[in-house]
């Protein structure tokens, strides 16, 4: 039964596996890059932002000495951007430390920033053709359907990557992971999967059981919070006064409006003086309401208030930021920003400086 399931699962792939940019390359650099881009984002999304870095950054040497300002621009919008600083760290060590060439080494891959053990199993099984299993949310809701496993999905990783150890097969490593993801995305999916016509059927007891809605067990979710944010956009002289956010944590290294979270019972206006002040030591008034921006993120959600400002004062340093620049409006575009503070620039500039 097992041999059957390997077997049944690369005929099903030799016969409809998705094309991919990335796929029938032996190129490492293209299978490591579209593994790190894939990491919480749909296919779908990443091929154009896939074919754009390729033209922008043909080589990982091009990536290691590209300024970060170059590669947070053209990941924009793909959204968890440590994944970008990760891969440009990433790059400079394999030029430093591996002559520019993905090291053929479960040990060394895994030691980059950002590498987790589903991203280095992924790039050793199909650049490199070592035998390990991928698994990913896809890859855990098959297996678990296939063997009924009743714990809750996110203590399943190990238990699943036995489970496939034992069948992967050692000659068409990198094609079995791929069509195990293949058979996530188009078969096997979250809703409705499409058991009459999965490779897989025979072997898998939630189909033979009428119990496919009842796997893989979910965790139960957390609530989503929702933060209240207030930001400025400070005019001085026609130029606007802009922040670059620090490189650890969430949205890191980019470019943004300067403000922050309210504190209990201030007002937004309040807020965006004490923020800008604590940032940028500068001394604002706000002027105008511009747009209240609502915008979700994976874990929380915010809800952010955006105002004009006049700058009254003071030189800006990089108190709680780091760096910053007045720029004209017009050349936002060039610098990566977040999206919430994109949906805003249409608004914040439809009209000439007014303050
Ligand atoms: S038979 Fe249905 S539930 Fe089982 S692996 Fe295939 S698609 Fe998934």
């Amino acid at each position: 039964m097992k041999r059957q399931l390997s077997s049944n699962l690369l005929k099903w792939y030799d016969s409809e596996k998705i094309s991919l940019p990335w796929r029938n390359s032996a190129n490492a650099y293209h299978i490591f890059l579209s593994e790190v881009m894939l990491q919480q984002t749909q296919v779908n999304t990443v091929i154009p932002y896939f074919q754009r870095w390729i033209q922008a950054f043909p080589t990982i040497k091009d990536v290691a000495q590209a300024p970060l300002d170059h590669i947070l621009k053209q990941w924009e919008g793909l959204g968890y951007y440590s994944r970008a600083r990760n891969f440009h760290k990433s790059c400079q060590i394999i030029c430093e430390k591996f002559s520019g060439e993905i090291p053929n080494n479960i040990e060394a891959i895994s030691s980059l920033p950002g590498i987790g053990p589903y991203s280095a199993a992924a790039v050793m099984s199909i650049a490199f053709h070592h035998p390990l299993p991928a698994v990913d949310a896809n890859v855990l809701r098959i297996v678990s359907r296939l063997h009924l496993l009743s714990a809750p999905v996110s203590t399943l990783t190990g238990k699943v990557a036995s489970l496939l150890s034992e069948i992967i097969p050692k000659n068409r490593a990198g094609d079995f992971n791929q069509a195990m993801m293949d058979l996530g995305r188009v078969i096997c999916t979250n809703r409705n999967p499409k058991c009459d016509i999965c490779p897989l059927n025979i072997c898998c007891k939630a189909y033979a059981k009428n119990l496919t809605h009842a796997f893989p067990k979910k965790n139960a979710k957390p609530l989503k919070p929702v933060y209240k944010i207030a930001v400025g956009v400070i005019w001085r002289d026609g130029d606007i006064l802009i922040s670059r956010r620090k490189e650890e944590g969430l949205l890191g290294g980019l470019w943004e409006f300067p403000g922050g979270k309210l504190l209990p019972g201030e007002t937004a206006e309040n807020c965006i003086v004490r923020e800008v002040q604590e940032e940028l030591g500068v001394v604002v008034q706000t002027t105008e309401f511009i747009k209240q921006i609502k915008h979700s993120y994976t874990h929380f959600s915010i809800i952010m208030d955006a105002y004009h400002c006049k700058y009254i004062s003071g030189e800006p340093r990089c108190y709680q930021c780091s760096d910053w620049r007045w720029i004209e409006p017009e050349d936002i575009s060039m610098l990566p920003f977040p999206k919430a503070n994109h949906k805003l620039f249409q608004h914040a500039f439809a009209k000439e400086e007014l303050c």
